[in-house]
């Protein structure tokens, strides 16, 4: 069975929800994650923030813009009386539930039902196109078997249960269609895997049911050596390891979830990333199957960071020192993404500063902090083991007339990271692909 997840602008009009038809194969059993219809996730987070700081009115007419666009969508989509109506209370139906919740006292778990209405309207207008052209399907609720434990991690057993559950009532079945991005919370409250969460959706998903393979559509031909968006010439690979994807995706590589290549490569599932506006195309395959050694693959960047400095003359011939470090990240459930150290201080970097002012407060306790906002990780992806040599000179040659604030070499045999202030993104990441491709 085969895992095929299509992104928001895969699903972004009338006519590419149609299109997907072409991209399935009718007679295969597979299960298809959507992503909510692009642009809709981004209004939906404007909607539940707006409630959130008591600003109804606005909220309420963001809403009404949105469903409006819904209105358009499914006009186009459906050429039946019978279908047009059907999507017609569909919309209604959400779209009131979303007007409800703004009369209750809004929170944060209100808000996390806003932000699933997206898939849930996606999926549906999916299924009821599809039984509309006479193509039977099954949509599955994610929330019936999309599960996240305590610490928000997805809990792959139940998963795997709950899904394998259901999959068995249906044996004759081909096509079955699943919402992206929501799940259920260790409360069982509805609540989702975080922004370009259906990613992790397919590959948990494939791990799940052990697919033969995870298809992630886009509308990019895979994954591309540095970031398009900001680097002209950028150039697919065709190949990565599991290992140099989740470097890439870890790093800021957007194409891809954060944590979506772990599930897969668990269980040696390939995935591909493939094209909706180029279906031919080969796209980037990856898999267990290691590359050419001393390979500079491909170079990501990843905003928002924040760079904390502890100096301490207590560090100086000490041990345990560090550990006491980290367990003050621990206690706030906080991940360090990079660490550099001498001597006497350490250097750490998080993305996550919900408790940034308690973690300074403790690390106090051990020496003097200071903390630098607004940085970006550069992350240079290959594979750099063995006595491959040369690599970290040519990264560091490329950016010698940038300020750079830590670099990271050898944590890994794939990634050699460098921290520098946001404002000196752009031209690391031109300056690095002008010297290394
Ligand atoms: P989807 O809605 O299908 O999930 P995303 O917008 O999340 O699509 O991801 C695809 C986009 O990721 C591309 O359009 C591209 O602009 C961006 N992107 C950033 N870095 C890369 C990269 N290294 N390779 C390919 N695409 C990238
Ligand atoms: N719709 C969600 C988002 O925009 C999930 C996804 O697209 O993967 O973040
Ligand atoms: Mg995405």
């Amino acid at each position: 069975m085969k895992v095929l997840k299509f992104g928001g602008t895969s699903v972004g009009s009338a006519e590419k929800i149609a299109g997907l038809l072409h991209i399935l194969d009718k007679q295969e059993r597979q299960i298809i994650v959507l992503s909510a219809v692009s642009g809709t996730t981004n209004a939906l987070v404007e909607i539940g923030q707006a409630f959130l700081n008591a600003q109804k009115k606005e909220g309420l007419e963001k809403t009404n813009v949105l469903k409006e666009k819904y209105i358009q969508l499914i006009q186009e989509l459906f050429t039946t009386e019978e279908g047009l109506e059907q999507a017609t209370q569909l919309i209604k139906h959400h779209f009131q539930h979303i007007e409800d919740l703004s009369l209750r006292p809004f929170g944060t778990n209100e808000e996390k039902v806003i932000l699933a209405q997206g898939e849930l309207l996606s999926t549906a207008l999916f299924y009821y196109h599809l039984k509309e052209i006479g193509i039977e399907s099954v949509l599955l609720p994610a929330l019936d078997f999309m599960k996240t434990d305590e610490n928000q991690e997805p809990i792959l057993s139940y998963i795997e249960q709950n899904l394998g559950e259901r999959l068995v009532q249906y044996p004759e079945n081909k096509i079955f269609i699943t919402q992206g991005y929501i799940c259920r919370n260790n409360f069982g409250e509805i609540d989702n895997l975080r922004r370009g969460g259906s990613d992790y959706t397919a590959s948990l998903i494939g791990a799940a049911i052990k697919a033969e393979e995870i298809q992630i559509w886009t509308d990019i031909d895979g994954m591309h050596n540095n970031d398009p968006r900001i680097v002209a010439n950028t150039t697919p690979i065709t190949h990565l390891s599991f290992n140099e994807a989740a470097e890439l995706a870890y790093f800021g590589a957007k194409i891809l979830h954060p944590q979506s290549v772990f599930p897969a490569q668990k269980h040696n599932i390939p995935v591909r990333l493939l094209n909706t506006g180029n279906p031919q195309g080969k796209g980037t395959t990856i898999s267990g199957e290691m590359g050419e050694k001393g390979m500079i693959r491909a170079i990501a960047a990843k905003d928002n960071i924040t760079a904390i400095h502890v100096h301490s003359t207590r560090m100086l011939m000490a041990y345990g020192f560090l550990r006491r470090v980290f367990e003050v990240f621990e206690r706030y459930k906080t991940p360090i993404d990079m660490i550099t150290t001498s001597e006497v201080a350490v250097s750490l970097t998080i993305d996550e500063i919900s408790h940034l002012d308690k973690i300074v407060e403790e690390l106090e306790s051990f020496g003097s902090v200071s903390v630098d906002r607004d940085q970006t990780i550069v992350c240079v992806v290959g594979d750099f083991g063995g006595n491959t040599h040369g690599y970290a000179y040519r990264v560091l040659d490329a950016v010698k007339h940038l300020p750079l604030r830590m670099i990271s070499y050898g944590g890994s045999d794939y990634n050699i990271s460098l921290l520098l202030d946001s404002m000196h993104k752009v031209e690391a990441l031109r300056s690095l692909h002008n010297r290394l491709f």
